[in-house]
């Protein structure tokens, strides 16, 4: 008997290193890993799925809440699909 956890995507916000946006990331756990998906271009990054993930998550939305002072359109990542570029 299989049991499937339930479990939902978390939604954060990354730079992505592929499209260089700063966008709105969907990671899902798969087994052992999670895969991260940049909701703008559809690149995947393979990741851990630990206890640490949600630390990890929380450090990277810090980092983004700094940026957002320099930075006010940060905010406006919100929705799958939301991407901006900061330069
Ligand atoms: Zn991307």
């Amino acid at each position: 008997m299989i049991t499937k956890r339930e479990v939902k995507p978390i939604s954060h916000r990354q730079k992505c290193s592929k499209c260089e946006f700063y966008t709105v990331f969907q990671t899902v756990p798969v087994g052992e890993k999670a895969i991260s998906t940049c909701t703008h271009c559809q690149h995947m990054v393979e990741i851990p799925w630990d206890h640490e993930i949600k630390a990890a998550v929380k450090n990277k939305e810090k980092f983004l809440k700094n940026l957002e002072e320099l930075y006010p359109e940060l905010k406006d990542l919100k929705n799958p699909g939301d991407h901006i570029s900061l330069d």
